[in-house]
């Protein structure tokens, strides 16, 4: 998808700092972390959210929440953490290209759920 930033940070026209890549998922650090461990995780198909998905997209982002356990081990994430997924608008989505947030590394509170 053209003019869209994770779709060339996918292609790696864009570098970025990465955690994780297999075929269908890149995950990797956001820019202006929230906590002291934000990472993006991306499925590799451009969709901005969840209302867009197709049946495909669904199955990536399934591999996504299975793989993510995983990521969030290596991330050194034993106490826990958060995922996020914007949509639209009034959650103040940014880039349309659905991601899901992955945030921890310390006590994230009580606060937005
Ligand atoms: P949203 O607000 O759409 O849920 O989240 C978009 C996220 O993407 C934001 O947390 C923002 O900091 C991050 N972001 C935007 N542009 C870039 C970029 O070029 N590189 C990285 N690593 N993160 C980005
Ligand atoms: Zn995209």
């Amino acid at each position: 998808m053209e003019n869209c930033i994770f779709c060339k940070i996918i292609a790696g026209e864009i570098p970025s700092n990465k955690v994780y890549e297999d075929e269908d998922m890149l995950v990797f650090r956001d820019i202006n972390p929230q906590a002291k461990v934000h990472c993006l995780c991306v499925p590799k198909s451009h969709f901005a959210t969840l209302s867009e998905m197709n049946e495909k997209q669904a199955e990536l982002v399934k591999k996504c929440l299975a793989k993510i356990p995983e990521i969030a081990a290596e991330l050194g994430l034993s106490n826990g953490y958060r995922l996020i997924i914007n949509q639209g608008k009034d959650a103040g989505q940014t880039v349309f290209h659905l991601h899901i947030h992955i945030l921890g590394g310390q006590d994230l509170g009580e606060k937005l759920i």
